[in-house]
C-alpha cells in the first residue's frame, strides 16, 4: 500500500518539475497562468491534471484542440514516480531515502530544463542544498554539516579548475556555470572522491549517449542531465565505492 503512495507522490512531484524545468527557464511564474494547453493555450480543468492518467484517459491529445501533448510529460512524471519508488525499496524510510528523494528532484527538473534549453537553474540547486543540510540536521549533527559544506566548496573549486583548464585546451567553454555550481551539491552530498567518480561514470554516459544518437561533435551537449544520473547511481552505492577507495578490490 505504501509503495503505491510514494509512486503517486512522485508522479505528482514528477508532473510539478516538469513545470519547473519548462518554465523558469522562459522567466514564467511557475503558478501563473495555470497549467494549459501548449497549441491552443486553453486552462486545462482538473481531470486533465491527474499525472499519466489523463494522458491515457486523452490518448495524449488536448481536449480542446485535438493537438498532441508533448510525450516529455508522460515521460518525466513516470520517470519520477519510479525513482521515488525505488528510493523507498532500496532505503526504506531513511536519512538516505530523504537523501535520494532530493537528487531525483533535482534530476527531474535538470533533464528537462538542460535537454531543452541547456540551462542548469540556481534555484533548484540552491533549494537542494539548504534542504539537504536541514536533512543532516535532523539526522546528524552540525559537525557533519561542517564538513558537508567544505566538501561541497572543494568540489566547487575542483571544478572551477577544470573549467579553466578546459577552455585554455580547447579554447572555447568547456563546462558551463550550472555544472560548477551543482558540483558544490554533488561534492555536498557525495564527499569529493565519490563526485570525482560520477564524473567519470558521466562523461561514460555522455560519450554512449553521443555514439547512439550520432551526435556531430559540433553540436553542443548538455552534460547536465548526465551528471545526475551518475549522481543518483553513486549515491546509492556511496558506501561501497568508499569502501573500494581506501581499501581497493
Ligand atoms: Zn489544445
Amino acid at each position: 500500500m505504501f509503495y503505491i503512495v510514494i509512486f503517486i507522490l512522485g508522479l505528482v512531484f514528477g508532473s510539478f518539475y516538469t513545470v519547473v524545468g519548462e518554465r523558469l527557464p522562459k522567466k514564467e511564474s511557475i503558478i501563473k497562468p495555470a497549467s494549459h494547453c501548449p497549441h491552443c493555450l486553453k486552462k486545462l480543468s482538473w481531470y486533465e491534471l491527474i499525472p499519466v492518467f489523463s494522458y491515457i484517459f486523452l490518448r495524449g491529445k488536448c481536449h480542446h484542440c485535438g493537438k498532441k501533448i508533448p510525450l516529455m510529460y508522460l515521460i518525466m512524471e513516470l520517470l519520477c514516480g519510479i525513482l521515488f519508488l525505488l528510493s523507498y525499496i532500496i532505503f526504506g524510510i531513511s536519512f538516505e531515502f530523504f537523501g535520494l528523494l532530493i537528487i531525483s528532484s533535482l534530476l527531474i527538473i535538470i533533464w528537462v530544463s538542460d535537454f531543452k534549453y541547456n540551462i542548469i537553474l540556481d534555484s533548484p540547486l540552491i533549494i537542494s542544498a539548504i534542504l539537504y543540510i536541514v536533512l543532516e540536521l535532523i539526522y546528524k549533527d552540525i559537525k557533519t554539516v561542517i564538513l558537508s559544506v567544505c566538501f561541497g566548496t572543494t568540489m566547487f573549486v575542483i571544478l572551477f579548475l577544470i573549467k579553466v583548464l578546459g577552455d585554455l585546451i580547447f579554447k572555447k567553454e568547456s563546462l558551463g556555470g550550472g555544472d560548477i555550481k551543482l558540483g558544490f551539491v554533488m561534492g555536498l552530498i557525495l564527499t569529493p572522491r565519490v563526485s570525482l567518480i560520477a564524473l567519470i561514470l558521466a562523461s561514460i554516459l555522455a560519450l554512449i549517449y553521443v555514439f547512439i544518437a550520432g551526435i556531430k561533435k559540433e553540436k553542443e551537449i548538455p552534460y547536465g542531465p548526465f551528471l545526475l544520473v551518475a549522481f543518483y547511481v553513486c549515491f546509492i552505492f556511496k558506501d561501497i565505492i568508499l569502501e573500494i577507495l581506501n581499501h581497493g578490490f
